[in-house]
């Protein structure tokens, strides 16, 4: 078997996960809004069941979850949604503001809204990938409507300064998206005591089913829905509830919170050990901040070697990559945004350790890096 250490791509969905959603797709199968008859008020009170214990999980009591088919559909969502209700609004704010680390289901909203009349102002960030909170406050003019910025990178794993970007948001009255795909059920997030608005969640980055997620928005914030055709979940997004994802979804975040300490503590000293074993080779970078990261992520780039070649070799041993599942073809953007050339980019490699990643799982990917590197550097 590969040994699978590309976690930020996707995440296997936990027995339990797949074991908690089976009665739903074929026993409690009723349309949740259906609501004449028994069935249909089982399904309907199970999924207000979950969406509360999302909520209570994610420390939003004061949000709204609206499920959505997962965080690149909570994206649009929340940067179409606020951009089209500040039209209808009295407010003159337009300008969007984010960060070029940006996962593209945030940058291609944007850019797509760049292009309707919102004007869009992309941060660089500082050498180790994060954003320095003084350019924002710079950025941070009347015309302002909303800022995004991710919680946690997939690509490099650092973890922005969320509490203090809310901060600076609040007090120039801007809005504040943000993109937790790969910080919930990784690390701590709490959306209420943060002072995020609005929160994107995906379900296969934790365990869960792929094609589940979901927006949290802070009431009281305007959001005009983007997908028409029904009343459910308050008319913010039309079609009907997939309940199994629903559960599934929940139940995920709820096995995630239950192990997330343990399992970060364990993976952190795998992906320490990790690190030391692929800088024996020398001229081995770190891309991004080593303390202000996930526990599970490392992210490096090889000198000295070609990157194609190099990747071809790793994929016969270990599942890892260059960059974002997203953006196959082209040299990480991210990558590039720290510094790092095209070349430089294309030969690095991106780890994520996961819950069944074992000490025998480190030892073959840093065996398979040594043997590569030592291959193509002779
Ligand atoms: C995976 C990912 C997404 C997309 O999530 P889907 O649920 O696959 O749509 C968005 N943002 C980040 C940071 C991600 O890692």
């Amino acid at each position: 078997m590969l040994a699978y250490l590309d976690h930020h791509a996707t995440t296997p969905c936990a027995p339990s996960v797949v074991a908690a959603m089976a009665p739903w797709w074929s026993e409690c199968w009723a349309n949740p809004s259906s609501r004449l008859y028994r069935p249909a008020l089982e399904a309907a009170a199970a999924v207000e069941h979950h969406r509360a214990r999302l909520a209570r999980l994610l420390g939003a009591a004061e949000a709204r979850v609206v499920f959505t088919s997962g965080a690149t559909e909570a994206n649009n969502l929340a940067l179409k949604g606020v951009a089209e209700a500040a039209l209808a609004g009295s407010s003159p704010r337009r300008r969007l503001v984010s960060v070029v680390t940006e996962h593209r289901a945030v940058l291609d909203p944007l850019r797509y809204l760049e292009r309707h009349g919102f004007p869009l102002t992309l941060l660089p960030v500082q050498p180790d990938g994060l954003l320095d909170p003084i350019q924002l406050e710079a950025a941070l003019g009347p015309d302002v409507l909303l800022v995004s910025v991710m919680a946690a990178n997939n690509e490099i794993g650092v973890l922005q300064p969320i509490a203090q970007i809310a901060g600076l948001c609040q007090r120039h009255g801007v809005l504040l998206h943000c993109d937790a795909a790969q910080a919930t059920g990784h690390i701590p997030l709490a959306m209420d005591a943060l002072g995020i608005d609005l929160l994107s969640i995906s379900g296969h980055k934790l365990y869960g089913p792929v094609g589940s997620g979901a927006l949290l928005v802070r009431k009281g914030v305007a959001l005009a829905p983007q997908q028409l055709g029904g009343s459910q979940e308050e008319g913010l997004r039309a079609g009907t509830l997939a309940v199994p994802l629903i559960v599934g979804l929940s139940k995920a975040m709820e096995l995630a919170h239950a192990d997330r300490e343990a399992r970060a503590e364990r993976l952190a000293t795998l992906r320490d050990a990790l690190r030391r074993g692929v800088e024996t080779l020398g001229d081995v970078q770190l891309n991004g901040s080593l303390d202000q990261r996930l526990p599970h992520n490392l992210n490096i780039t090889i000198s000295g070697v070609d990157g194609t070649a190099l990747h071809q070799r790793l994929r016969r041993r270990i599942a890892v990559s260059s960059g974002s599942a997203c953006s196959q073809g082209s040299p990480s953007h991210v990558l590039q945004a720290l510094g790092r050339s095209r070349q430089e980019a294309a030969a690095s490699i991106r780890f994520g350790l996961g819950r069944h990643t074992s000490a025998a799982d480190i030892a073959e990917a840093i065996a398979a890096v040594q043997e590569a590197v030592q291959a193509l550097r002779r």
